[in-house]
This record gives structure tokens, C-alpha cells and sequence, in this order.
């Protein structure tokens, strides 16, 4: 099948969570499985040089704002072809995709985003121009979701559009005094269409046009269907139920491999288990902790109120009684920063934290930690609990969204441990649990081995977007 992805983030060319891997993941998959996948993003600064584009067709003036190019390249590492849009005014900014490096959001984010979709529309109907049409067009998140948009309000011949949900709480929505600019006819701000609580909502625009929806996970399809995961939009999930589908995420298992994976000091897999504890030292010594046995628990994550660590601090004190070290790496809430910061200060050489964003140790953790935590409020589907099972580090997860998908409680002859009340005490209790368990090597070691078991890859993801795809095609 032809495919047109069209997304803000992909991990090789720009990345600030998990929208990325799973848009290099899921492209990657298909163009093994024989599909004709294409990634459209914005041409970020840096991205031409890491995806070795070269100028493939100029665009004209898109929206009004200025003329815009066409590159084309490949998401490195990947056979993958990507085409970046090139529009200096919009993209080369210092900062990173939507914020600024003074951390607001860019003033101009609707147009940035609206060009994305309004490219990925022009692309998506393009044959004469490009030698290609796609059968599909898959829009990733609001800053994509004007492209299916765009392409209903234009009719006649169009391929079939699909639009996903990689998390509700991030919408797009702004004045409506946006609307003449987005590339829309003012008709879209409508009930019925984009307006949502008085803005204009990117998103709304996606949901409400595209042919089919998909989340990233079963579990977050219902609850994004209520009224307290629907962030708004449940009334319009609810209606489009039997066009929305929850596919639970994959991950890249070749660029999160333990036994090959250039990033840690010891490369492992389950014939040599032992290896391990030569990462949980080299984690240990670049994180200044003590080199010592005690369990270590890790957290590599954003640092919003989503993610729930704020239940974490809440529940340390108490569990820093015992043996235990901890190894925060993330970023975010400037308040979630610097309490970390402090707790690392109180607890010299048994919490270690990096506040920043660093891929190579964000691998060096998984392969560290015994333990990875997860106590998320709620969680679209979640990748790091993931990567922590194959890494051999049992996650402590809430049971929400895709963590309740992806992790089974070792009470329930799983892998994990799992709590459900948002509150620091549920969550030391699920800890206090696993470190229990830790105390015993060889059942600790066998749910190890079990967790590195597991099958995470992208190939079943594959096969229910080929459906999804098939369904939205066939309702053009
Ligand atoms: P979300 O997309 O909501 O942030 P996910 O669990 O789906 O959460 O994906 C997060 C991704 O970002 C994972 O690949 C995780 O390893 C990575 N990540 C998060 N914070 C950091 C950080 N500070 N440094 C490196 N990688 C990080």
C-alpha cells in the first residue's frame, strides 16, 4: 500500500517523546512488511543534514504566508523516505519543535502546523507533480490533523485518511481569530466541526474528518470515550466509536536491543543475565551514586503532572529508609526540576538525577535499573515501560491506559507491579512489593528473564493499521 505519514517528530531526525518512535517504528515496519511509506515533517533546523535531503520540488506559497520547498531524504538509519518542508520563516528556529528556548510555545505554532497539514494534503493529491499518489494519508497528533481535514473539505478523489491519537491532552486549540489563516473555509469553525469550547481545535478538525481514528492503545480507546479521559472530545469519541480504533503501540526492537545496543557498557541478553550488574555500576559511577548491590530504581520520563512523579516524591522519604537508590533522568516542570534536584541533594550518593534530555542515557538506565517506575495519571499507551521489560528491569507501573495493556502484576502471574489510586501510597505499597521480591535473587531472576521474554515488536501494529487502512479506503 501507498502511505503518506504525516507527523511533527521522528526519532533519528526530532524527538521529545514517544510520538517519535513510534513514527519511525511504525514507518519502519511497514517499509520491511513491502508497503510504499512516506514520513512528511517539517524541516526542522538540522533535520536536512540528518535525513541527506536535497531539494526534490518547490511548493509555491502554500498557505499565503511564504513560499515553501520540498526535500527528500531518509529517516537515518531507516531505508524509510522522508520529505521535509522546507519554510525558514515557519521552522529554523532556535528551541525545539513547538516551544521556543525561552519554553512558551511559538506565537505562530497554528501556521507552522497548519503548513504541515496543508503540504501533507497538497502531497496526498499530488500525482502529476510528484509521480505519486498515496492510497492513505496517516496524520500523527494535532499539529498533522489539518491534512485529513484539508482533504474533506476539498471532496473529489481523495485517498483515505486516517488520524491518531498519541495523547488527547495536547489538542491544538486556538482563537478563532486563526481561522482565515489555517487554510480552512470558515464553515470548519463549526459545532459540527473544529470549533471546541470556543477555539479552533486542530484536533476536533482531525477526528471529525478523518474516514477512521485510531489511539494507541485498547485500553486508552474506552477511556478517552468518558468523561474523565475525554479531555472534552469524549461526546465526539463516543459518536465516531465504531470508526475509532486502539492499537497498542510497538516498539523498535532493533534500536532498543540489550545485546546490541551501543549505548551501554556491557551489551546482555538472557544467557548472560550477569552482565547487568556491570551496567547498574557504570549507572551507578555516571550518576554519582554509591556502587552498592541495594535495588536501584529508575524513572526516565517527562516531567509533567501526567507522569505522576510527583506520587513518586511523595512516596520516597518513606521508602528511602530502606536500601534503595534512585536515577531520575527527564525534563519538563521547572517545579518537578528543581524538587528533584533537591532530593538528590538530601541523599547524596543514593538518588542521582539528570535533568535534561539524553537518549544514550536514557538506554544506560534501562540496562542499570532493577526497577523501572512508571506512575503515570494516565497514559496513552507508554513506551518506557516497554523498553524496561527488555531491558530486564521490571516496571512499577499505574494500571491506566497502556500500561494497564502492557503490564501484568506478578500477583497475576505477570511480570510487573501495578497500583490503581493516584496516591503516593498506592505506589509505595507497589514498590515496597518489588523490593521485597528483589530480596529474593532467583524469583527476581526469573521474572527477569520473563520480562525479556516478552514480544514487543511493531509487526502486529502493522497488520491492524493495514485493516484500519483497508477500512478507511474503502469509505472514500
Ligand atoms: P511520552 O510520549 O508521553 O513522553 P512515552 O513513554 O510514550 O511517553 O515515550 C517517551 C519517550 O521519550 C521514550 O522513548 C523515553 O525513553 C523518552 N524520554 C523521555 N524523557 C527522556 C529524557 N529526559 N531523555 C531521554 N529520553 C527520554
Amino acid at each position: 500500500m501507498r502511505i503518506l505519514h504525516v507527523a511533527s517528530e521522528a526519532t533519528g531526525l526530532v524527538k521529545t517523546g514517544g510520538l517519535a518512535d513510534v513514527v519511525t517504528g511504525l514507518t519502519r515496519a511497514q517499509h520491511d512488511a513491502g508497503d510504499d511509506v512516506r514520513v512528511l515533517l517539517p524541516a526542522y533546523p538540522g533535520c536536512a543534514q540528518r535525513a541527506d535531503a536535497t531539494v526534490s520540488h518547490a511548493l509555491g506559497d502554500p498557505l499565503g504566508f511564504g513560499p515553501a520547498r520540498l526535500l527528500e531524504g531518509r529517516i537515518p538509519g531507516t531505508s524509510t523516505p522522508a520529505w521535509l518542508v522546507d519554510a525558514p520563516s515557519l521552522y529554523a528556529r532556535d528551541g525545539g519543535p513547538y516551544v521556543g528556548s525561552d519554553g512558551h510555545p511559538y506565537a505562530d505554532n497554528h501556521l507552522r502546523f497548519a503548513l504541515l497539514g496543508r503540504v501533507g494534503a497538497i502531497l496526498a493529491t499530488a500525482g502529476p507533480l510528484l509521480g505519486w499518489e498515496p492510497e492513505v494519508v496517516h496524520a500523527h497528533d494535532w499539529q498533522a490533523a489539518l491534512a485529513p481535514a484539508t482533504l474533506r473539505w476539498w471532496g473529489g478523489a481523495r485517498p483515505g485518511t486516517v488520524t491518531t491519537i498519541h495523547n488527547l491532552r495536547f489538542q491544538g486549540r486556538f482563537d478563532p481569530a486563526v481561522v482565515p489563516e489555517v487554510g480552512l473555509p470558515v464553515e470548519a469553525y463549526a459545532v459540527e466541526g473544529a470549533e471546541a469550547y470556543g477555539s479552533f481545535c486542530f484536533l476536533k478538525a482531525g477526528l471529525v474528518y478523518s474516514d477512521r481514528i485510531t489511539t494507541v492503545s485498547p485500553t486508552y480507546a474506552e477511556e478517552i470515550q468518558s468523561e474523565l479521559g475525554g479531555e472534552g472530545l469524549h461526546g465526539l469519541l463516543r459518536h465516531r466509536k465504531d470508526a475509532l480504533h486502539g492499537i497498542l503501540n510497538g516498539i523498535d526492537e532493533s534500536a532498543w536491543n540489550p545485546s546490541d545496543d551501543p549505548a551501554i557498557e556491557a551489551p546482555f541478553d538472557a544467557q548472560r543475565l550477569t552482565r547487568r550488574a556491570t551496567n547498574k555500576r557504570a549507572l551507578q559511577r555516571e550518576l554519582g551514586l554509591e556502587p552498592t548491590d541495594a535495588p536501584l530504581l529508575g524513572v526516565v520520563s517527562r516531567l509533567s503532572d501526567q507522569k505522576g512523579i510527583d506520587l513518586l516524591l511523595g512516596a520516597l522519604p518513606r521508602l528511602l529508609q530502606a536500601p534503595l537508590q534512585v536515577a531520575v533522568l527527564g525534563s519538563g516542570d521547572p517545579g518537578l526540576e528543581s524538587t528533584l534536584r533537591d532530593l538528590a541533594r538530601a541523599h547524596p550518593r543514593r538518588v542521582g538525577v539528570f535533568i535534561g534530555y539524553d537518549e544514550g542515557l536514557s538506554h544506560r538506565v534501562f540496562a542499570g535499573a532493577d526497577m523501572m517506575c512508571v506512575p503515570s495519571r494516565f497514559e496513552p499507551c507508554g513506551l518506557t515501560q516497554m523498553y524496561a521489560m527488555r531491558y530486564g528491569a521490571l516496571p512499577v507501573v499505574r494500571f491506566t491506559g497502556g500500561l494497564a495493556d502492557t503490564v501484568r502484576d506478578v500477583s497475576a502471574g505477570g511480570c510487573g507491579f501495578t497500583f490503581e489510586d493516584i496516591d503516593a501510597g498506592a505506589l509505595g505499597h507497589a514498590i515496597e512489593r518489588a523490593l521485597h521480591l528483589y530480596a529474593d535473587r532467583d524469583a527476581w531472576t526469573r521474572l527477569q528473564l520473563q520480562a525479556m521474554r516478552r514480544s514487543f515488536g511493531w509487526d502486529d501494529a502493522a497488520k491492524r493499521y493495514a485493516e484500519v487502512y483497508a477500512a478507511a479506503t474503502a469509505s472514500t
